[in-house]
């Protein structure tokens, strides 16, 4: 029985994960070990060697990982930004360029603008739900382009395959955050894109509980470079993180279809409230990447962000006013979420390109029972 062969959700539960060959234990063990004993000088079992460079239970986290998003090589970091960190080292060299969203998750916009330009690699944003501004931002020197579909947190969408078209005419690599819709909805490698890229403290962990990031390709000799530099930078997942990462992909299927179900609903009951001047949300037929979004995800997930009609202030009113979602940052776990962009997660974005509407509210819809989600929204605009 091979991986390929088997649906998701079975994949997500067994994938890089038999029982354990020791002791039969059916679920991955946490490898708390450094090292590895050797037989002889430099003969070692199973190929483990170090933990930096290759430990059993973030190898079971990558497997799976990579089964997920239906790649061949997965690698598993400490965080989303050291995931995406590690692939810029891996792949750009001084002198190269890379084209950005305009709306990019304020973590990589700082990454890009602050570290990644002083060691030479400079960046343009792009509108990436617009084929041709991508094309027009692209010059001779770029190596990436770099998309996240659906945006965060405008939810813009990106047409994957389209791009990929672009950027490999150009002899560019195109990569996919893949954070918002998670393997489960949408499998960017199989579009063509040559790399995807996850926070996988978001919706792949799902219960908020763990930090981590991760990259997977197709390539062989891309998985070479990122095997080389993984080690060689070290910023890789502890063996207990990647446990509960595996842990929460385990149920990655079932908790993204009530994720999209409860955001449908809050969708409708957002559309009919006066105070609302936009919603975007990519299952809208209104939404202007709704098409792209309907041939590529398979749902639309659990992210809505919507505009109060009144500014700014009473979108920080109604952030401030919820009970049961939790005012924070983060998104992508079983509880709601509710903030304010312009003043939490993407406040390293003003007076940039990227700066984000002060009227903006985003929600991270959570698994909670629908009811009790909208009786809560609906006290926080009654008072
Ligand atoms: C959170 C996030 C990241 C960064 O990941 P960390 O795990 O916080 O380092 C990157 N991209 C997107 C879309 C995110 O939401």
């Amino acid at each position: 029985m091979t991986a390929d062969s088997q649906g998701f959700a079975t994949r997500a539960i067994h994938a890089g994960q038999p029982a354990d060959p020791t002791t039969g234990a059916v679920v991955t063990p946490i490898y708390a070990t450094s090292t590895y004993l050797q037989d002889a000088v430099g003969q070692m079992r199973n190929g483990y060697e170090y933990s930096r460079t290759k430990n059993p239970t973030r190898r079971a986290l990558e497997e799976c990982l990579a089964a997920l998003e239906e790649g061949r090589h997965g690698f598993a970091f400490a965080s989303g930004l050291a995931a995406e960190d590690t692939l810029l080292r891996a792949v750009c060299s001084p002198g190269d360029h890379v084209v950005i969203p305009d709306d990019a998750y304020g973590g990589t916009f700082r990454l890009f603008d602050k570290v990644a330009s002083r060691w030479g690699l400079s960046h343009t944003p792009a509108r990436i739900s617009d084929v041709a501004a991508v094309r027009a931002a692209m010059t001779p020197e770029t190596k990436l382009v770099w998309v996240e579909t659906p945006t965060n947190p405008l939810l813009g969408i990106a047409d994957i395959a389209a791009l990929a078209q672009v950027a490999h005419s150009a002899g560019a690599l195109l990569v996919v955050d893949n954070t918002f819709a998670s393997p489960y909805l949408q499998q960017p490698l199989l579009l063509g894109a040559d790399v995807v890229v996850h926070s996988t403290t978001k919706y792949l962990g799902g219960h908020s509980d763990v930090v981590g990031g991760a990259v997977i390709v197709n390539d062989d000799g891309l998985a070479g470079e990122l095997a080389f530099h993984s080690n060689s930078i070290g910023a890789v997942s502890g063996p207990f993180d990647a446990w509960l990462t595996l842990r929460g992909a385990k149920t990655l299927a079932v908790r993204m279809e009530r994720h999209s179900d409860n955001a449908e609903r809050i969708v409708e009951w957002l559309s009919q409230r006066e105070e609302i001047s936009d919603i975007l949300y990519p299952g809208l037929g209104t939404h202007p990447g709704h098409d792209i979004a309907a041939k590529q995800m398979s749902r639309f997930g659990g992210m809505v962000s919507f505009r109060m009609r009144a500014g700014e202030r009473a979108a920080v009113d109604v952030c401030n006013s919820t009970r049961l979602f939790t005012l924070g940052e983060s998104l992508g776990g079983v509880e709601s979420l509710i903030e304010h962009p312009g003043r939490m997660t993407h406040a390293s974005t003003a007076g940039s390109a990227l700066e984000v509407p002060g009227d903006l509210v985003r929600l991270s819809v959570g698994i909670e029972d629908i009811e009790d989600l909208v009786a809560d929204l609906a006290q926080a605009f009654d008072g």
